[in-house]
């Protein structure tokens, strides 16, 4: 059944990452309660069921800028401006530090960080010139806590932290809203993409028991049905919420882990913490 859209928020909807996951359910929920939704993925054949129910689809590949340009043209020509971007693309790189290499950091940040800044670079006239809009990040816990094994991933969420917390004051006078999203675990393809991203480390030997043992804790922490484990489905109405509603708090936590983990970092000394990283993720069998 269609809703007719809040009034505050006129403009359509532009989501990257709709492949899998978040970005399918929100796409799917956007469009679902009537507004113009613009789905985006890498692969155009993976949204073919987002095309079936309504939305739009646009090829976007988050870290191309002429595909990022062309995909907010595509917008404007026919609305006139993005009412709210939804930057959700994004993937965790995991494994020791010593092993990732730069490059691979750097496409983390490109992918996480660099993709979402630019497209709210690309869509901030047009919603100017629109009288407001809104840019929703999905963030994660990970921008507020970081864990060993996690720390290319989780540097790439606080520099999304960082970033809204400038952006926001600067665009508040354009009537543009920044509204950072941050789920706990959520059952989707994160966990497949984010052990991959492991076994496919070079480095020697000297970190494949921490590297195993960092795989069987991410499956532990991620595995639906697991403690505190969200469907992209719960997740997608937060972000809707934090889309439509018409005062937004500038950060929505999701989930429990999400709303208590980051106070009980903040409890804990660092080196207790650390010890109990040695102990929950060891470099030995
Ligand atoms: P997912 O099922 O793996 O979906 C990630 C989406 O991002 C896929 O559509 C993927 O597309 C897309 N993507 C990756 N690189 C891209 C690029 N360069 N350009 C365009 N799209 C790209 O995982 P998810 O859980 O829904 O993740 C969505 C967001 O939630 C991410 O930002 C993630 O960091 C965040 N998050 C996830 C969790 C969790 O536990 N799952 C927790 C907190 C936050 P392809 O199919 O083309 O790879």
């Amino acid at each position: 059944m269609n809703r007719s859209p809040p009034l505050l928020i006129r403009g359509p909807v532009l989501i990257t990452g709709c492949s899998s996951g978040v970005g399918r359910a929100a796409a799917a929920l956007f469009r679902r309660a009537g507004f113009e939704t613009f789905a985006t993925a890498r692969q155009l054949s993976a949204m073919e069921d987002l095309r079936a129910i309504g939305c739009r689809t646009l090829q976007l590949d988050v870290t191309d800028d002429d595909a990022r340009r062309a995909a907010v043209e595509a917008v404007e020509a026919d609305f006139g401006a993005i009412g709210v971007l939804v930057n959700n693309a994004g993937y965790g790189q995991y494994g020791p530090l010593e092993d990732i290499s730069l490059d691979a950091l750097r496409r983390q940040f490109e992918t996480n960080v660099f993709g979402g800044l630019r497209l709210a670079q690309l869509a901030l006239p047009g919603m100017r010139r629109a009288g407001g809009g809104r840019i929703v990040n999905v963030s994660s816990v990970a921008g507020r806590v970081s864990v060993a094994g996690g720390g290319a991933y989780h540097a790439s969420k606080f520099a999304l932290e960082a970033l809204a917390d400038a952006l926001r004051p600067e665009v508040a006078p354009f009537g543009v809203e920044v509204v950072n999203v941050l789920p706990g675990p959520i059952a989707t393809q994160f966990e497949a993409r984010l052990l991959k991203s492991i076994s496919e480390l070079e480095g020697d030997d000297l970190y494949a028991p921490f590297k195993r043992n960092l795989a069987r804790r991410m499956h532990g922490f991620l595995a639906k049905g697991g403690f505190g484990v969200m469907s992209a489905e719960h997740v997608a109405k937060i972000i809707f919420k934090a889309a439509t509603t018409p005062h937004p708090r500038p950060r929505y936590s999701v989930g429990l882990i999400a709303r208590f983990g980051p106070l009980a970092r903040a409890l804990t000394p660092d080196r207790l913490v650390d010890r109990l990283m040695r102990l929950a993720i060891p470099n030995s069998e």
